[in-house]
């Protein structure tokens, strides 16, 4: 079988690209390891910035995200036990709009289904080869059996662990990676949000995040040890942490069923050149940041954006420039993100090696940041996100 585009991964960047893809006629096939309920119930990212909200509806699939997203003006930000509201819409006239993630693959996934489209389940890719010929080939695995085909181009969407980067010859992937020596213990709760925005908190003894996933439904994070065990915290040592840390006087935090617990260790990675032959890496494959920022499903996205770009001007206009820029000007953008989360984590954590000297400059950058209304610009314009280079011509 031969296929134009081979999609390796039906996350949020490799749903969106086939869909933005079939809006202009362009064939693909989504070759993806795991089940569609498993995708769809993934529980992770939350917050979207209005480029990935505009590239949704632009691409017809935004209805329901709508109607039923939150959208903030801005965030609060808690030093000492007091919240200071930084609101983004009067600092820059935009704000952050909340829609989970599993929400996004659901209208995505769904939408591909309603159309018939060739979106493989269960069916993981073992070998990505001959990316530097004519033609590509992408070994895989279904019912059983298997399988291979021929494509133009593989996209590599299939995140941090996937396949496709490992498929770059050694000799010309070059890797960058920041691990940090903590992680973050998560938990979903059946409650109203205690906050109509989310609430970043520093505190001395470690980060704190209030955030939401519906009017019903809230996100809350404390920065833990990477390998934190789930076992020495209870409910109720999670919710007293929280409100130590979140906490402001006449203020409460609302607590409800905690129905989902987990940690994540916080990562910030990235890799170039991000193509190679007729392999191109999008999203997480090709880069993940810590979730301080809340970037990572937009970065996807914004890469989303550009390659979906160069591949209907190639495709409909014989005219390859965009998808060659694609590597260099997605690269370009994502050092802009990471720049941001890797910062934005250095300044609300603590680290267990820092030093009074070290906590007190931290404190006061922080004291800066919710007192200072040029360095709330800078924050609100990066945290709604940078521009993305290319949109698709729909
Ligand atoms: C706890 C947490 C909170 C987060 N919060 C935010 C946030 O608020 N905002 C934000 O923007 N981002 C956030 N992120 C990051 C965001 O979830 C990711 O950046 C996003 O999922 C990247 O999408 P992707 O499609 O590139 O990769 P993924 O979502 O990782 O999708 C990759 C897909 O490829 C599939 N795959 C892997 N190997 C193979 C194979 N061999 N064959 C076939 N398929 C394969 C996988 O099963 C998966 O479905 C968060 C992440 C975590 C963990």
């Amino acid at each position: 079988m031969h296929v134009p585009v081979a999609i390796v991964g039906a996350g949020p960047s490799g749903s969106l690209l086939a869909w933005i893809l079939r809006q202009r006629g362009i064939e693909s096939i989504v070759l993806e390891r795991q089940s569609r309920e498993y995708v769809e119930s993934r529980i992770r990212a939350g917050v979207m910035e209005q480029n990935s909200v505009d590239l949704m509806i632009k691409a017809g699939i935004g209805e329901r995200l709508q109607k039923e997203c939150m959208y903030h003006r801005g965030v609060a930000i808690g030093l000492y036990n007091e919240h200071h509201f930084l609101d983004f819409d009067k600092l820059i006239g935009i704000g952050v709009t909340v829609y989970g993630q599993s929400e996004v693959t659901k209208d995505l996934l769904g939408g591909l289904a309603a159309e018939g489209h060739n979106v493989l389940y269960e069916a993981p890719v073992r070998a990505i080869e001959d990316i530097e010929g004519d033609r590509a080939t992408v070994k895989y695995t279904h019912e059983g059996a298997d399988q291979e085909l021929t494509c133009d181009f593989v996209i590599g969407c299939d995140g941090f662990h996937g396949p496709s980067r490992q498929a770059m010859p050694a000799s010309v992937l070059k890797t960058h990676e920041k691990v940090y020596p903590f992680g973050w213990l998560g938990v979903m709760v059946n409650a109203p949000p205690s906050k109509d925005v989310a609430l970043f908190a520093h505190h001395d003894r470690g980060f704190a995040l209030l955030s939401m996933r519906s009017p019903k439904v809230s996100r809350l994070y404390l920065q833990c040890k990477p390998d934190e065990d789930l076992d020495e915290w209870p409910d109720e040592r999670i919710w007293d942490e929280l409100d130590t840390r979140l906490g402001t006087p006449g203020w409460e935090l609302e607590r409800g069923e905690i129905f989902q617990k987990d940690v994540t260790p916080l990562r910030s990675f990235f890799c170039y050149p991000m193509t190679h032959g007729r392999l191109f890496l999008c999203g997480d494959a090709a880069h993940i940041v810590p979730p301080t920022g809340a970037k990572g499903l937009n970065s996807a996205f914004a890469d989303v954006s550009v390659l979906s770009s160069g591949l209907i001007q190639h495709y409909t206009k014989d005219d390859e420039s965009i998808l060659r820029r694609y590597g260099e000007v997605a690269l370009e953008r994502n050092i802009q993100t990471q720049r941001f989360s890797w910062s934005n984590t250095s300044k609300y954590h603590i680290f267990p090696d820092s030093n009074a000297f070290d906590r007190r400059m931290q404190a006061g950058e922080m004291e800066y940041l919710v007192t200072n209304e040029t360095a709330q610009i800078s924050y609100a314009q990066q945290h709604t996100g940078l521009p993305f280079a290319y949109w698709p011509e729909l």
